[in-house]
């Protein structure tokens, strides 16, 4: 995915915020990348969840993810919290298992893609 090569970024060296070049992503480090200083010409590892300018994806969060429990429905796209795992994850595909139940596939931060059951009903249990 193109990205746009320099961003606001801030320089520790300048001590403020500087227009800064994308030096490249760290390796298995997805959420961090080397900025150069376009003024100073430090380079300085960003944290990338702390941009502002909507470069990068939000990361998911557990405040305000909806809490699982498999009596409720999910939507496609909802960022879902799994409290036994401490683990967040967003709605990718909804699907019906084998046995008629609905099923929910999860992209999990921590666990990977996980199948949970939604909309389970009570009397089924
Ligand atoms: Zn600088």
């Amino acid at each position: 995915m193109a990205r746009t090569k320099y961003s606001e970024q801030f320089c520790g060296y300048c001590n403020k915020t500087m227009r800064m070049e994308l030096g490249g992503e760290m390796e298995g480090q997805l959420n961090r990348a080397w900025f150069r200083c376009t003024r100073c010409h430090h380079t300085t590892l960003i944290d990338l969840k702390i941009r502002t300018d909507g470069g990068v994806e939000a990361r998911l969060d557990a405040a305000t993810a909806t809490l699982y429990s498999p009596l409720q429905s999910f939507k496609i796209g909802e960022a879902i919290f799994h409290a036994e795992w401490n683990d967040v994850g967003k709605v990718t595909q909804k699907m019906k298992t084998s046995d008629g139940s609905q099923a929910i596939l999860v992209s999990f931060e921590k666990q990977g893609q996980r199948r949970l059951i939604e909309n389970l009903r009570p009397e089924a249990l």
